[in-house]
C-alpha cells in the first residue's frame, strides 16, 4: 500500500510502499476512502507533541470501508463505513473507564501517535474502537467530523449547559463544525479569527455567526463561554476577560503554549478554565447522530495522499478555511 509516514519528527512526511497491514484477532482491516487532517498530526508532524515507535502513519480522522477482519471481532462486518478516529484503544478496566471516561483512560493508544493511521491506503484498526457511519454521503466531507467535529462537540458539552453567547478561538477545522451544532441548539456564536483573516471570518457569518472579529481584541458583548482550538496560550487570558462572570473557557488543543499570568480578577466571579482531552466512544456515537439530524456541513480543501505533507503546510500556514482532507481513494 501507498502511505505517508513520519518518519523523523520535524522533517517531512515520506510517502513510500509499504507492507499491507494484518489485522490482528480484534482488527479489522480498512480500505481508507478519506482522512482529514487535523492540528494535532500538525503537532505530530513539528514535535511539538511526542509521537511513539516511529516511522509512523499519521492520520486519525479516517473514512474507509471494511475489507477483512480478525477471528475475535465481531463488528463491524466486512463492507461496512466505517470511521476510525483518535482514541485507538483503551484497558477497559482503570477508574476513568469503569466510570465512562475512557478518554482519560492511563493507558489509551491513540490512532496516528501509538498505532498506524489512515494517511495511507489501508489502516488497521481495533473493530471495538470504529465508529459506524452512515452509507451515504461524501467520504471527504464526513471526515472532518471525526476529530474536528467531536472535539469540539465534547468542548460545547464542557462549556457548560447555560451557554447563550458563545466564543470560539481560531476558526478553522473543529470550529466551524461546532458553530453549527452551537447555531442550531439557540447559540449566539462569536468567531474570533487572525486580525485580517477575512475568509475565515467570512465563513463564520455564512455559518450562522451573529459575530466574527479579530482574536485580539474583545468581543462586542460578554460571552458564558469561550473555546479555543488555537494553540497560542495568550488566547486563554483573552478569553478569561471575554466571558462573563460564571463563564468557562475551554481549551481544545493538545498542545497549547505557555498561558501568561494573569490578574486574580479576570479569573474570579466564578469563571473556569478547563482542557479537553481526546473522545469517548460516547462522544462519537452522539456527535454523528447530531450530525445527520443538523445537516452539518464540511467546508474542506482536498489533497491527495502524495500531498500530505503539503496540506500540512497549509494548515501551518492558515492557507485554507475550513477543513483539509486527504482524498485518499480516487
Ligand atoms: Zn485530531
Ligand atoms: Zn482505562
Amino acid at each position: 500500500m501507498r502511505a505517508a509516514v513520519l518518519v523523523e519528527q520535524g522533517q517531512p512526511l515520506a510517502v513510500v510502499d509499504r507492507d499491507d497491514p494484518v489485522p490482528g484477532d480484534d482488527d479489522v482491516l480498512i480500505r481508507v476512502d478519506a482522512c482529514a487532517v487535523c492540528r494535532t498530526d500538525l503537532h505530530l508532524r513539528d514535535h511539538e507533541i511526542e509521537a511513539h515507535g516511529l516511522p509512523r502513519v499519521l492520520g486519525h480522522q479516517v473514512v474507509g470501508h471494511v475489507v477483512a477482519r480478525g477471528a475475535g471481532a465481531e463488528a463491524p462486518a466486512v463492507g461496512d463505513r466505517v470511521g476510525v478516529p483518535w482514541l485507538a484503544w483503551t484497558d477497559g478496566e482503570c477508574r476513568y473507564c469503569r466510570t465512562a471516561r475512557e478518554n482519560l483512560c492511563p493507558n489509551a493508544r491513540f490512532t496516528g501517535r501509538d498505532v498506524d493511521g489512515g494517511f495511507a491506503e489501508l489502516v488497521r484498526a481495533d473493530g471495538r474502537f470504529c465508529l459506524p457511519l452512515p452509507a451515504s454521503g461524501d467520504a471527504v466531507e464526513l471526515a472532518p467530523l471525526l476529530c474536528g467535529g467531536l472535539i469540539g462537540y465534547r468542548a460545547l458539552r464542557l462549556a457548560g449547559p447555560e451557554v447563550g453567547r458563545l466564543g470560539l478561538y481560531g476558526f478553522g477545522s473543529a470550529a466551524h463544525l461546532v458553530c453549527q451544532v452551537a447555531v442550531h441548539e439557540g447559540i449566539d456564536v462569536y468567531a474570533f479569527v487572525r486580525r485580517g483573516d477575512g475568509p475565515a471570518a467570512e465563513l463564520a457569518r455564512s455559518l450562522g455567526a451573529v459575530w466574527a472579529g479579530p482574536s485580539d481584541g474583545p468581543p462586542p458583548v460578554p460571552l458564558d463561554a469561550a473555546i479555543i482550538f488555537a494553540s497560542a496560550g495568550e488566547l486563554v487570558t483573552q478569553a478569561l476577560r471575554a466571558v462573563a462572570p460564571g463563564g468557562t473557557v475551554v481549551c481544545a488543543g493538545i498542545h497549547m503554549t505557555d498561558i501568561p499570568s494573569f490578574p486574580y480578577d479576570d479569573l474570579y466571579g466564578e469563571r473556569a478554565v478547563r482542557s479537553v482531552a481526546n473522545l469517548t466512544r460516547e462522544d462519537g456515537r452522539e456527535l454523528l447522530a447530531l450530525a445527520g439530524l443538523y445537516r452539518i456541513t464540511s467546508h474542506i480543501t482536498t489533497y491527495p495522499l502524495e500531498q500530505a505533507e503539503r496540506a500540512l503546510a497549509d494548515l501551518r500556514a492558515g492557507a485554507f478555511v475550513g477543513s483539509a482532507v486527504l482524498q485518499v481513494a480516487t
